[in-house]
């Protein structure tokens, strides 16, 4: 009786560290300065030179075609630089401070 009474405590611990944890993994990594970082890729065609900025996606690579120059139809969009790129984000404590200031309008 009192063993089962033991089990049902621990089983009940271990599930709110479990969704303590899933809780925890869901949540938006801040960075405490607030600066993210973005990682981005530098295109231009190799015919007309033209440049054109995207978002880092897994698979990207130097020299890379990704699609048909869209200004002279003749040359391919090569990956030309990739730039990790820092920008400032409102931090924790900001994002706090700003609701705290809302309420008291
Ligand atoms: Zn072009």
């Amino acid at each position: 009786m009192i063993s089962e009474i033991i089990l049902g405590i621990v089983w009940m611990i271990f599930l709110l560290y479990l969704t303590r944890l899933i809780k925890k993994s869901r949540e938006r990594v801040y960075d405490p300065f607030g600066f993210r970082q973005i990682v981005t890729c530098k295109m231009s065609c190799e015919n007309c030179g033209a440049i054109w900025n995207k978002l880092f996606k897994r698979g990207d690579f130097i020299f890379k075609p990704v699609y048909e120059c869209p200004t002279c139809k003749k040359g391919n969009v090569m990956i030309t630089e990739i730039l990790c790129l820092e920008t400032k984000i409102k931090t924790k404590d900001e994002l706090k401070y700003e609701k705290l200031v809302e309420k008291w309008k």
